[in-house]
């Protein structure tokens, strides 16, 4: 038993058989369809899933849908989302937020602020390219969060839809928190 396993070593080494063993992987691949992009020329496809970073949503009338009830920052576990929300004097009892930062560094992309959102405001894009030098441009300030939500509204759509948070059909949008207009006109009177 130990004659053969002492011959086998002795071949092994003579015919470089590891050597020959790794090459066959090697020669096996150059026939494979090659996996590496050429990031940044070339990009992948990215899933109607993917969480990239965040961004704040309008309806289709531009209105913002943040209603400021705070309920993201309540739900994300990292605590890096802060909202300041203020009544709208022009509204009576509606609020909307007046302040609303997201620092992305201390985002673990879980979801849950999108999840937690009652009116959707919140949803996550395929924007990944926001790399810098300056750590600060990472904290997202209202203006940006809408300047991405703005951007990236289809990926955001999508997002809501893939994840369903949000279908694009009549009911879906009839069940969406709007501020019930007979309130708003009796208080008007
Ligand atoms: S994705 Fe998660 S960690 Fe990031 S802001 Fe939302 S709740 Fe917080
Ligand atoms: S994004 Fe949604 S959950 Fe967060 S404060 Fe606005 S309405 Fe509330």
């Amino acid at each position: 038993m130990k004659s053969t396993s002492t011959a086998k070593k002795f071949w092994d080494t003579v015919l470089f058989r590891e050597i020959w063993d790794a090459m066959k992987v090697t020669f096996k691949h150059m026939f494979h369809r090659p996996m590496t992009f050429q990031y940044p020329r070339e990009k992948r496809t990215i899933p109607d899933t993917h969480r990239g970073a965040l961004g704040l949503l309008r309806y289709d009338d531009g209105k913002e849908r943040c209603v400021g009830c705070d309920l993201c920052e309540a739900a994300c576990p990292s605590r890096c989302i802060k909202v300041i929300s203020e009544e709208d004097k022009s509204m009576p009892l509606e609020r909307y937020a007046s302040e609303f930062y997201i620092d992305i560094t201390k985002c673990v992309f879980c979801g849950y602020c999108v999840e937690a959102c009652p009116v959707n405001a919140l949803a996550m894009t395929k924007l990944y390219e926001y790399s810098t030098h300056d750590k600060r441009t990472l904290l997202f300030d209202k203006k940006r969060l809408y300047e991405i939500g703005d951007r990236y509204i289809e990926d955001a759509k999508k997002y809501l839809y893939a994840h369903n948070l949000e279908k694009d059909d009549e009911a879906s949008r009839a069940y969406r928190y709007h501020f019930p207009e007979p309130v708003l006109k009796s208080n008007d009177s």
